[in-house]
């Protein structure tokens, strides 16, 4: 037994899946996971959801590439890592120099580490000489970040999940939260149980937290800026807000004022469908409360408003002073385990890491002194921009590091068209994804499981995995692919593990200043920012918003009607999102056969009434017909939708059902984000029941 003992590895890591940052050891007797146990998570402590603890299979699937693959004129071939690295560099060298360095475009994976995410952007600047760099949270939490920046100037959570618990009211709009963000959905509902915090809903389908919510509000798609607005002018109407905290560390309020006058509960009753009475007891008890967090996710900001939509939540917590103090703040919930990081790594095409604009001058001097090169103040690509750029030409070269962009990016037949119009496209991956169809060369990932690096949480909070087994034979880590391509093109680095690339990190980052593996060791944690003497953040805005004179901002209201209602041809609403036992679109989770058994296939909610109008059954197939394509999923007759509103789950097993075959590619107008939650479709009920 002794024996046995010491062959069980135990190795503390960070979740893969969603951005909560669950940690836990993983006990392993080699390549074999024997189990999951969590208990000193600062996030998490002994929880973990379904997919934490038992979604790890995909490491050890069979179907987990394990050498590189370059396309000949009969199909993909074999070949060395050597010859794969080689071609990628002179590739990238020869598009560069016959087209210039924005002809190359880089996307880093949210579920990287930090230290990959860097040497992405890092690649893409110093190496290429360009900004056309981005990360997945262009689908999803940019709009959320940009209206936090413009009213209290950091775009990332107010506080920890700690924080959250402490709340008297919880408003949730938006976000699904019992199943894609599991762990701190329990700690919402454990503080509800209680009895210390009531929690609000505000959303289209009536998930698991609707039905716990002590309020349930369903206004009609796409309309939350209208009736959080109308709450808004009701409170200043009415002489209800924190006058105190707005004279001392607020700006803008004349202007916010008058900019509300045609957000009257009467318009939004008209608007949303809530009624007037609702929403004046909303906003009579927003105000009465002590302590109030707003937590959101992609109901709200997958929408052309979701920008403004997210500053109109950040105005309703400045005017009722719910900024600074335990048990306040915003929550936009972050998606991927690093999307935040990603983020703060600098994996966007205006900033390098911490958010520094590449147009300040003390950023630009200070990556000159460790870079050797200039940063180039332009805009680059961001994602969504991509497949236009390769119609027209100008985009020749792309590397993808581990996103399914072809399933996950809005209007999928057109971005395949934009991939086909490519010369190179390099796409990094753990499995031959439908993306690596598009492929010129494609490279084999190492899983986080087999990383050392770190993650940053949802709570801002970073936090180190430790390799709990080798590299699957045949694989690497992302920053040594990026490491041996920047050596073929001449760049001299030289890092020899994460630990010196967080080095640089610090060095170059004002909010990670004083992050040292060290600092990290085993479960210790740091939310930025973090001093240079280690002292972190946990709870942001306690004497001073992140702007110059250290006050908010309220950001003045305008409405964005919705970009496609629907018609008579498009008769129904499509709203689109997550399940529990599945991330994403389910590359990693389909591999692992305990979830997969759980829930085998996407499918589509239809609800009772329209079930009865069309004559449809649960089981029954159906096809969903868009002006950008079509899908064919199964029914599911449930009320968790009501009227002619839908629900198809993002999570498709097969490529045929994803849900991006029918989204647009309108989005928020500030940052280009999908409105992929504004799609209309027509349903047609095909004739056969079952598997077919
Ligand atoms: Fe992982 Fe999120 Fe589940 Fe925690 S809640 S175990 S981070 S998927």
């Amino acid at each position: 037994a002794a024996g046995r003992e010491r062959l069980i590895q135990k190795t503390k890591t960070v979740c893969t899946y969603c951005g909560v940052g669950c940690a836990f050891e993983v006990w392993t007797k080699g390549r074999q996971i024997l189990k999951v146990e969590p208990g000193q998570g600062p996030a998490n402590g002994i929880s973990t959801c379904v997919k934490g603890k038992f979604g790890w299979d995909y490491v050890n699937s069979p179907e987990r590439l394990t050498t590189p693959l370059i396309r000949e004129a009969t199909g993909f071939r074999e070949a060395s890592w050597d010859e794969a690295l080689d071609l990628i560099a002179s590739r990238l060298e020869g598009l560069r120099a016959a087209h210039g360095p924005d002809a190359l475009a880089f996307v880093a994976s949210s579920k990287s580490t930090n230290e990959d995410i860097f040497l992405v952007q890092k690649f893409a600047r110093q190496v290429i000489g360009t900004n056309n760099v981005d990360n997945c949270s262009r689908y999803c939490q940019s709009p959320a970040t940009r209206g936090l920046s413009q009213t209290v100037g950091i775009g990332g959570d107010s506080g920890t999940i700690h924080d959250i618990e402490q709340a008297s009211l919880v408003l949730i709009v938006g976000s699904n939260t019992a199943e894609s963000h599991p762990v701190l959905a329990t700690r919402v509902k454990r503080a509800q149980k209680l009895g210390r915090t009531r929690v609000i809903v505000a959303d289209l389908r009536e998930h698991e937290m609707a039905r716990r919510a002590d309020q349930f509000l369903r206004p009609r798609p796409g309309t939350d800026f209208v009736w959080i607005s109308a709450v808004c002018k009701f409170i200043l109407d009415h002489g209800l807000e924190d006058r105190a905290f707005l004279a001392a560390r607020v700006s803008g309020l004349d202007e916010y004022r008058e900019s509300l006058a045609g957000y009257t509960l009467a318009f939004a009753a008209q608007e949303t469908g809530l009624p007037a009475a609702t929403l004046e007891a909303l906003a009579r008890q927003i105000a009465a409360e002590e302590r109030v967090c707003i937590l959101w996710a992609m109901g709200v900001t997958q929408q052309c408003g979701g920008s403004d939509t997210s500053a109109a939540l950040s105005n309703l917590l400045l005017l009722t002073g719910n900024y600074g103090r335990t048990g306040t703040g915003a929550y936009p919930l972050r998606g991927h385990n690093n999307v935040q990081g990603a983020g703060d790594m600098g994996a966007m095409p205006d900033q390098v890491s911490g958010y520094q604009k590449t147009t300040d001058p003390l950023t630009v001097q200070r990556h000159e002194r460790e870079w050797g090169v200039t940063l180039r103040p332009e805009r680059g690509l961001d994602n969504t921009q991509l497949t236009d750029a390769a119609l027209e030409g100008t985009l020749k070269g792309l590397w993808i590091t581990g996103e399914e962009m072809s399933l996950t990016d809005a209007n999928v037949n057109h971005l395949a068209r934009g991939f086909e119009a490519l010369d190179f496209l390099v796409v990094q991956d753990l499995y031959f994804t439908n993306t690596a169809r598009y492929a010129d060369v494609v490279l084999p990932a190492a899983a986080s499981l087999e990383k050392e690096g770190t993650f940053t949480s949802t709570e801002r909070r970073i936090q180190r995995l430790y390799r709990v087994m080798p590299p699957l034979k045949g694989t690497r880590a992302d920053w040594e692919i990026y490491q041996a391509v920047a050596q073929r093109l001449g760049a001299g680095w030289n890092y020899t593990h994460p630990a010196d690339i967080m080095a640089e990190i610090a060095r170059l980052t004002p909010f990670y200043a004083g992050v040292t593996y060290e600092r990290l060791a085993g479960h210790g944690s740091l939310c930025w920012p973090v001093a240079e003497d280690g002292t972190d953040t946990p709870l942001l805005y306690t004497e001073r918003f992140h702007f110059p004179d250290g006050r908010a901002r309220l950001h003045p209201a305008t409405y964005k009607p919705r970009a496609s209602a629907p018609n008579t041809e498009y008769d129904l609403h499509l709203n689109s999102g997550r399940l529990l036992e599945h991330f994403h679109e389910g590359n990693m989770t389909f591999q692992v056969p305990g979830l997969a058994g759980k829930v085998p296939d996407t499918f589509v909610e239809v609800s009772p009434e329209l079930a009865a109008e069309r004559g449809l059954q649960s089981g029954q197939w159906v096809r969903l017909v868009s002006p950008h394509g079509a899908v064919r999923v199964r029914a599911l007759v449930t009320s968790r939708v009501q009227g002619h509103e839908l629900y198809l789950p993002m999570n498709a097993r097969h490529a045929e059902a994803a849900v991006n075959r029918l989204t647009g590619s309108g989005g928020d107008s500030q940052t280009n984000t999908p409105a992929y939650k504004d799609t209309s479709v027509r349903l047609e009920v095909l004739p056969e029941v079952g598997d077919n």
